[in-house]
């Protein structure tokens, strides 16, 4: 695997890939993979002939600053996981390459309802982050094919949506939910769960097993507040436009973001 830190180095090295025929997969991360990651790479893998992961927390789609102070980062086992898995390439920038002028007024999307639903609510300016980060991460990298996780479900609604606005023709590939025995859905910030609080997060997708066999969004809250929850919304919604819809109502997606302690952990499945 071949670690790219510059843009004009990463655009030297996909014009080689290019010259030589093969198409581009592209899985961008911020790091302290997982087998969810690991299941993106193996998925690009059998889709593309190149495929490129990048690492890098990006500052701007954090609306929480001690969130950002406390992602966890593991290079050197993120390094070793990409090469296991065969991956071709390692974009990991520094802030300065990214946003060379830096990350105060930055442009802003046209997002529609996608802002002020669910994740949009919850955490103001996160998807505008996402929008930006990814802009210039697709700007570098023009890949055939784009691989996101189904767990960030309205990300991937976003980044649809990014992907129109800059008149790209790449192709986002959703990839399923990769998730832990007891059904917890793997995600970078699981490491800062204490034990206890470990124990207790598969309430999440119980939760939403619940849903899927008629509990109520009521009894749901109260079934994951009386497991230590602070609840930010448990929704069954539309899965083209995310509004909220009756429960018996198909097609259908239940969505959930909960703080345990400190740690908001987010998960969905469809119904
Ligand atoms: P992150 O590093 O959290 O920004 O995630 C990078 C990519 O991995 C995103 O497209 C996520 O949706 C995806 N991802 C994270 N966790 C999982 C998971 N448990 N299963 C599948 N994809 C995931």
């Amino acid at each position: 695997m071949i670690l790219l830190k510059k843009v004009a180095d990463l655009s030297r090295w996909l014009e080689k890939q290019r010259l030589a025929g093969k198409s581009i997969g592209f899985v961008p991360t911020m790091g302290a993979l997982h087998a969810g990651h690991i299941s993106l790479i193996d998925i690009s893998k059998k889709n593309a002939k190149a495929t490129i992961c990048s690492i890098f927390v990006n500052p701007t789609q954090f609306n929480d600053p001690k969130d950002f102070q406390k992602y966890p980062i593991t290079i050197e086992k993120d390094i070793l996981l990409l090469e296991q898995a065969g991956t071709d390439a390692l974009f990991l920038p520094e802030e300065a390459e990214i946003y060379p002028e830096g990350v105060k007024g930055l442009e802003k999307y046209d997002l529609g309802r996608l802002e002020s639903l669910l994740e949009g609510a919850f955490r103001p300016g996160h998807f505008q982050g996402v929008c930006q980060v990814m802009r210039r991460l697709l700007e570098a990298v023009r890949p055939d094919h784009l691989f996101m996780g189904q767990k960030d479900y309205q990300q991937c609604m976003v980044i649809r949506r990014l992907l129109e606005i800059m008149e790209l023709p790449t192709l986002l590939h959703p990839c399923p939910i990769v998730r832990e025995e007891d059904g917890l859905a793997m995600s970078s910030r699981n490491m800062r769960l204490s034990e206890d609080q470990r124990k207790k997060a598969p309430a999440i997708y119980q939760s939403l097993l619940h849903l899927k066999n008629g509990w109520t969004i009521e009894k749901t809250v109260s079934f994951l507040e009386s497991n230590g929850f602070r609840v930010d919304y448990v929704s069954v919604a539309d899965p083209v436009t995310l509004e909220p819809q009756p429960a018996q109502v198909r097609p259908s997606i239940a969505l959930i973001a909960a703080f345990i302690g400190e740690i908001r952990l987010i998960d969905n499945m469809p119904l």
